[in-house]
């Protein structure tokens, strides 16, 4: 695939990262030899880089920042089933219960096979973190309530930095691995479409040949990279993200330079409904409103339809996000009233406290300045001359949904009886702008070992991308609804790599 259908020309984007007309071996001013070569010391390029140590296999890790751990640093916890941890706690969850859920939730697009073989591993890939250092605190639970099931891990030190990078760096450096840090990965070397190493370059501009019998790409997202964003159809000046830096999309070029498919179409964000306007209002770390709405809200379009079920929220974060985004074109907005915000205050009190005792002095300054996407108006003919959103049917959606809400049944959508609550002005509107992101997921193909697949879905030999860069597990969203799913992965994809590289490549 060549162009995104927003128009971004993927092959021109890595003609230009990766430097083709540049002429680096000329450049080399060093060249090392080694058995395993990982790129990106996150969460997954640390599993890599760990077991390849383990397996006695002479490994570098670069890292392009001067501090390892990537958007890992601020992570939580790792998923699991089946770990001592629940077993002590008697937590009985079964594998093929938390398979079916996530298969279910996405209608079967994500491979099972391979769902299958990261959940199965997650309880032996737990305790193999256990033994290389990484210490949990015990508590397991659903990720307060995101998830359907308890299978969330908590670190030990609350997060990822102390009780997952710094121990698996230290068990890494300690086993005889390299760490090469503020050097960055840019171009891999293939000999007749094989993968043999890559080229490098350091803060100073010294350019390092490393070659190797595989190269492991853990690169992490493309959080950074703004035309990458815009070819998803985002606004990267309207995104508003609560990540890590060090994405530039720099593992997507390496690998589709080196014949790696691109599998952007069913890349995704880490993401939240958001308004950039209303700062700070996060209900269980999530900034925005409408998750501490709760589902009583009424959500219209730029034409004033209803176009789900305002409740969804509880059945699975993700599902309000997909609904908005698919409205894009005409706009997204929600509207409640004050009794709805006193609801949400009060429900806050056992999340969010701090950040909800705000929340009147956010939304109220926003109104004050004339924050863009923020109105509060009496009736819903104010209301639509204000937002611009088309006022007849907009006055209409609205006589309907108090109708449903006073006879206790939705006729459109289905809502939950208990959040059917009729809305009385005077009415908050709050326009969804692009969400908050903190990372992405997917863009390289590959199979069922982290090995890259071209767009014929062929190996090329020598190369693997793991991690974020290469799941193709959440295709189009992340759903939240296995909690620690994708650290789960990380691991488990970082291992994986490399037990098929030794089997195949070394
Ligand atoms: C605030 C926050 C909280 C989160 N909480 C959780 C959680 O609790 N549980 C969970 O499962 N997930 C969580 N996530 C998601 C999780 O952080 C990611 O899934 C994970 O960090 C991705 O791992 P990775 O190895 O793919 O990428 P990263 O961990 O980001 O690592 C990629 C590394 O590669 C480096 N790099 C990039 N390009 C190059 C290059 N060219 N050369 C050398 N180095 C390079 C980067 O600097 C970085 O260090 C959270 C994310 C955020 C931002």
């Amino acid at each position: 695939m060549a162009y995104s259908r927003f128009g971004t020309d993927y092959d021109r984007l890595t003609a230009d990262f990766v430097g083709r007309s540049e002429d680096y071996e000329s450049k080399v001013a060093e060249a090392r030899d080694t058995g395993i070569a990982v790129v990106g010391a996150g969460i997954s390029g640390l599993a890599a880089a760990v077991e390849s140590v383990n397996r006695g296999i002479p490994t570098v890790l670069l890292e392009h920042r001067k501090v390892v751990g990537g958007s890992g640093m601020t992570t939580l916890g790792i998923l699991a089933v089946g770990s001592h941890f629940q077993k002590e706690q008697g937590i009985e969850i079964s594998t093929g219960e938390v398979i079916r859920m996530e298969q279910e939730t996405f209608n079967y697009r994500a491979d099972g096979a391979r769902l299958r073989d990261m959940i199965f591993a997650s309880a032996d890939n737990l305790h193999w973190l256990e033994e290389n250092g990484v210490e949990f605190s015990g508590v397991v639970d659903k990720y307060m309530a995101d998830g359907h099931v308890p299978t969330f891990h908590w670190w030990k030190s609350s997060f990822g930095g102390g009780a997952y990078v710094n121990p698996m760096r230290e068990t890494f450096e300690r086993k005889g691995g390299t760490l090469l840090l503020r050097t960055a990965a840019r171009k891999l070397i293939a000999e007749n479409g094989t993968v043999r190493g890559l080229y490098a370059v350091e803060a100073d501009g010294t350019v390092l040949r490393i070659n190797a019998k595989a190269v492991i790409l853990a690169n992490g997202g493309f959080e950074q990279n703004k035309e990458l964003l815009a070819s998803r159809g985002y606004d990267p000046e309207d995104l508003s993200f609560m990540g890590a830096i060090g994405h530039d999309g720099s593992g997507h070029f390496m690998a589709w330079d080196a014949g790696g498919g691109n599998s952007m179409e069913i890349s995704a964000l880490m993401e939240t409904p958001y308004n950039k306007n209303l700062p700070g209002i996060c209900m269980r770390g999530y900034c925005q409103l409408w998750m501490g709405l709760q589902g009583r809200q009424m959500c219209v379009n730029g034409r004033g339809e209803r176009f789900f079920d305002e409740s969804a929220s509880d059945k699975l974060r993700a599902f309000p996000q997909i609904a908005i985004n698919l409205q894009r074109r005409y706009g997204a907005f929600e509207i409640y009233d004050q009794a709805v915000m006193d609801a949400a205050i009060e429900h806050a009190k056992i999340h969010s406290p701090r950040s909800w005792e705000k929340a009147a002095t956010v939304i109220q300054e926003a109104l004050d300045n004339g924050a863009d996407g923020v109105w509060k108006a009496n009736t819903m003919e104010e209301l639509a001359d204000r937002t611009g959103i088309d006022k007849d049917r907009l006055v209409k959606t609205y006589t309907d949904y108090s109708r449903y809400c006073e006879n206790g049944r939705d006729e459109e959508f289905g809502k939950d009886p208990d959040r059917l609550w009729k809305l009385t002005g005077p009415f908050y509107c709050m326009k969804y702008t692009e969400p908050n992101y903190i990372a992405t997921l997917g863009g390289v193909h590959t199979g069922r070992d982290s090995e890259v697949l071209n767009a014929k879905d062929r190996a090329v030999p020598g190369l693997y991308a793991v991690g974020m860069l290469g799941t193709e597990l959440w295709p189009g969203y992340y759903t939240y609804g296995m909690p620690g799913g994708a650290n789960a992965f990380n691991v488990d994809s970082g291992r994986r790599a490399v037990r098929h590289a030794a089997e195949y490549c070394i």
